[in-house]
């Protein structure tokens, strides 16, 4: 996986020697000497990942890393500080001001991979989100600033699977002091039937069971079905490193080492809680903006964008079946009047209740869209005509023939509706040309008097028409019942 890594260190030479590691496993390395060059690069350049020196003349680690984090075009981008080896606060001090990551120095080769790979596989999946989203944005239903890593961090539900009581126990007491939920496990086969009943928002594995290969745990989590997209953190001794390393190529997001530090855990888990959190909330609000992208807010009916895209479908799929399409167009009647003589909410209760009706009176894959005001589109695939005349009339007798309940003095309003319609034989055509058509005998409909339904080339259903036809219809579904 490739990526373009900033590198940022006062100090020339710990730039270079960074810069032809990364070089060497084919990074696309970009450099900078200071705090204020950094921040300038970030915004030009488009890193996917900055390693960013703590200690720096002027503007230093910390300033920079919270600028980055506190600007919503930049607070993705994972930032990794580099420390000195035996600094912790330094360590803590970096996390908590939004740093994704820590290196120390000397600079471990293993670990410094690892946790540029792991972040720049991060930073994919966060674009990608990121991608959806502004296309969502676009649509004009999504205004709400999402890039920024602003997530509580309380109340987490993690999995612990350590057997070493000394280890556990004070991993339990520092998470739980944090207000976390912690659920231990001695083994996989616990840890397996804990992941069956509970949701977890981290899960963290020892390398050093003592029954079994905590490696292969980490990618029986990764595979199974509730815990795959759940951050992984490793727990290992100083000399695991290789196995850390292989742990990260599959999957796990994060390592600690023994001695545990208490604020060097709590940061980490932190910072896995609020990007699991953020991600979870980016996946959320984006099904939000595609449905409501694609659907009309007010009656829940698709909309005139998702009913072209579907005809467009079933038009190209319609060329060769030799299957009848047909199209109803509908538009209530006098409309005006209602908000004229009610107002413009009662006008909304009515289009609501018409909808339901006409929801209620058509098969499970018709498709209903509302195509303006109170204009709706009825698409019927595969019908005889005989049927699409009957469901077209049925459609307009469910609303005339009762009237709607509102809140109005008395009660309720009568409306009713035109419909027009045609059928679409197969062969090629066009959205246009099709809605063109059942448009121009919902004209007629109106002309006529409205409160009626009218085919192409059939005319308007009269009450012997559907009358006829109910017949013929019932009589066909029982002979094919037979
Ligand atoms: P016709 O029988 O010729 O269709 O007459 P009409 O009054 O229904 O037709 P017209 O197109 O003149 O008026 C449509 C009205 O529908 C005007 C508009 O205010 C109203 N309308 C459109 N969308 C909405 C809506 O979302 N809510 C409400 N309450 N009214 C709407
Ligand atoms: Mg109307
Ligand atoms: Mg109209």
């Amino acid at each position: 996986m490739s990526a373009r890594v900033l590198v940022v260190d006062d100090i020339l030479p710990n730039v270079k020697l960074l810069e032809a590691k990364l070089a060497c496993e084919y990074y696309d390395v970009i450099t900078a000497t200071s705090g204020k060059e950094a921040l300038e690069k970030v915004k030009q350049e488009n890193p996917d990942i900055v390693l960013l020196d703590v200690m720096m003349p002027g503007m230093d680690g910390f300033e920079v890393c919270s600028q980055i984090k506190s600007d919503p075009e930049t607070a993705h981008i994972p930032v990794v500080m580099v420390t000195a080896l035996t600094d912790m606060q330094d360590k803590v001090r970096g996390l908590e001001v939004g740093a994704d990551d820590f290196l120390s120095k000397p600079i471990n080769d293993t670990a410094l991979m690892a946790r540029v790979r792991s972040l720049a596989r991060l930073k994919m999946a966060l674009d990608e989100w990121r991608l959806r989203e502004n296309a969502a944005n676009q649509f004009g239903v999504v205004t709400e600033k999402n890039n920024l890593m602003q997530e509580p961090v309380e109340g987490a539900r993690i999995l612990l699977i350590e057997d070493k009581d000394y280890d556990k126990d004070k991993i339990v007491e520092a998470l739980s002091g944090d207000l976390n939920i912690v659920i231990s496990a001695p083994d996989g086969l616990k840890a397996m039937e804990m992941v069956k009943i509970h949701d977890f928002d981290v899960v963290m594995v020892s390398l050093n069971l003592k029954e079994e290969d905590g490696l292969r745990l980490c990618s029986h989590l990764r595979s199974n079905e509730r815990t795959r997209t759940v951050p992984i953190v490793m727990i290992a001794d100083d000399k695991d490193m290789p196995r850390v390393a292989h742990g990260m190529e599959m999957g796990a997001y994060d390592y600690i080492l023994r001695p545990i530090e208490k604020s060097e855990l709590l940061a980490r888990i932190r910072t896995q809680i609020r990007r699991k959190r953020f991600q979870e909330r980016l996946r959320s609000s984006y099904e939000i903006s595609l449905s409501m992208a694609l659907t009309d807010t007010l009656t829940g009916l698709y909309n005139r964008r998702y009913l072209e895209v579907h005809l467009d479908k079933l038009i190209e799929n319609n060329v060769h079946s030799n299957k009848v399409l047909a199209v109803l167009m509908m538009d209530i009647d006098h409309f005006k009047s209602v908000n004229d003589t009610y107002g413009h909410s009662v006008g909304d209760e009515v289009l609501k209740v018409f909808s339901e009706r006409l929801k209620n009176s058509v098969r499970s894959f018709d498709l209903i869209a509302r195509y303006g005001g109170e204009e709706f589109v009825v698409i019927l695939p595969d019908v005889s005509p005989e049927r699409a005349y009957m469901i077209a009339e049925r459609l307009r007798r469910s609303i005339g023939d009762t009237p709607i309940t509102c809140s109005v003095e008395q009660g309720s309003i009568k409306i009713t509706t035109s419909i027009g319609g045609a059928i679409i034989k197969d062969g090629s055509h066009d959205i246009e040309e099709i809605l063109g058509r059942a448009d121009k005998c919902l004209y007629e409909a109106k002309h006529g008097g409205r409160d009626r339904t009218i085919f192409e080339e059939k005319g308007m259903i009269t009450d012997e028409d559907y009358k006829e036809i109910e017949r013929a219809v019932y009589l066909e579904e029982n002979e094919q019942g037979e």
